[in-house]
């Protein structure tokens, strides 16, 4: 029998594990790298590599599908083509630009970092994972990708893709979300990684965990690991990574108020940095409460938020919108002012903007939905008087 494929692979590493490691090592070489330079995608951080260009790339990979980043990222450097570009830029240009990514805290680090490095560091990119763990917003995976892909310095990454298949090749049989059990990979592979080639393991490996060895149906046929693998040796591969049961994700209702004025102005308000979304807009608003009518949480909230009293009209939309913790129906009403002006009390600032002015100002996704309905509105949906052409109203 394969040594591979004896037992499973135990949480005290003892021989057995050494002799698989090292046959999958020899697989890695021998298989995976060949098969890597056939297979390899043209992706657009794969043309011209510059430690800049990699660790942009790497940020918006966190959590986000490759087709969908793609797009972003080539927009994203056309606007910032270099380091000196993103620092020089406004927070608010920043985030515009980031515009639909989520995770919009990834966007305020980089956009600190950015300034530090062209800054205090005078423009000399850190080279290692332990200096590069120093910049905001740079964790143990975007430190090895970027010292191993831009810099050659020899660091395993792991990220979802490289668990998926070592998880399977060894039949890893520890709940992967696990502290312990990440740091056991993470001892694995950088027990894989050939001198002075890891950025070629580590992009091999993520590519095998994009294209074949997917989380449904792996292509185990075409894989160029099958032989050492023990999740298809044994016939389960799907039955790994193990992973402890997910809780449920809470679910919230929250309103929105779309302020409409006599001259067709649209209010809205900036999240303070600190919170979540920070330094993003939004049609003002906030969770409803218990034994609320979603109108009484709007008005309530506006009066919180920016000290106005409301009266909260229909419903615009009622947009679905997925975090990574919690998901949400966000029910968006119409709503005019009948008392008050407003002021910045729990937002960062506010603005009055046409409807056609909407698209000058970051919004989050749940938003951008809002801003959908909004400009295919009619005059005649509005519960309020419409400015009649002609006839500037005072506002
Ligand atoms: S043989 Fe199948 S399960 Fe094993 S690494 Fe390859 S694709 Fe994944």
């Amino acid at each position: 029998m394969h040594p591979i494929a004896s037992s499973p692979f135990s949480a005290v590493p003892g021989a057995a594990d050494s002799i698989r490691i090292r046959a999958l090592r020899a697989a890695v070489l021998s298989r995976l790298l060949p098969w890597f330079r056939l297979h390899r995608r043209a992706l657009p951080w794969r043309r011209r590599r510059t430690p800049y260009r990699v660790w942009i790339a790497e940020l918006m990979l966190q959590q986000t599908r490759v087709d969908q980043v793609v797009p972003y990222y080539e927009r994203f450097m056309r606007r910032f083509p270099s380091l000196r570009a993103l620092a020089r830029a406004s927070r608010a240009e920043v985030l515009k630009a980031w515009e639909g990514m989520g995770y919009y805290a990834r966007a305020r680090h980089m956009h600190d970092a950015a300034r530090l490095i062209a800054g205090p560091l005078r423009g000399r990119f850190p080279r290692t994972p332990e200096k590069l763990m120093k910049l905001p917003g740079i964790g143990r995976y975007t430190a090895n990708a970027v010292a191993s892909l831009a810099f050659a310095f020899d660091a395993a990454v792991l990220d979802g893709n490289v668990i998926r298949v070592l998880a399977r090749v060894l039949a890893f049989d520890r709940d992967v979300t696990a502290t312990s059990a990440r740091e056991e990979l993470q001892r694995v592979a950088d027990r894989l990684i050939v001198r002075g080639r890891a950025g070629e393991v580590n992009e091999a490996l993520m590519e095998l965990g994009a294209i074949c060895c997917l989380p449904r149906n792996p292509a185990c046929d075409r894989c160029p690991l099958r032989g050492v693998c023990r999740a298809r040796l044994a016939g389960r591969p799907e039955a790994y990574p193990v992973k402890r049961r997910r809780k449920p994700v809470p679910h919230k209702v929250v309103g929105a108020g779309v302020v409409i004025n006599r001259c067709g102005e649209i209010l809205i308000a900036q999240r303070k940095e600190s919170s979540m979304l920070g330094g993003l807009w939004e049609f003002p608003g906030g969770t409803r409460e218990r034994g609320e009518s979603m109108p009484e949480c709007i008005a309530r909230e506006l009066k919180e938020e920016l000290g106005i009293s409301t009266e909260v009209g229909r419903r615009l939309v009622v947009v679905h919108h997925a975090y990574s913790h919690f998901t949400i129906d966000l029910h968006a009403h119409w709503a005019r002012i009948v008392k008050g002006r407003p002021r910045a009390i729990h937002c960062a600032d506010f603005a009055w903007t046409t409807i056609q002015g909407l698209r000058k100002y970051a919004f989050s996704a749940a938003d951008l939905a809002i801003i959908e309905a909004l400009e295919k509105a009619t005059p005649s949906s509005i519960p309020f008087p419409w400015p009649r052409a002609g006839r500037p109203p005072s506002c």
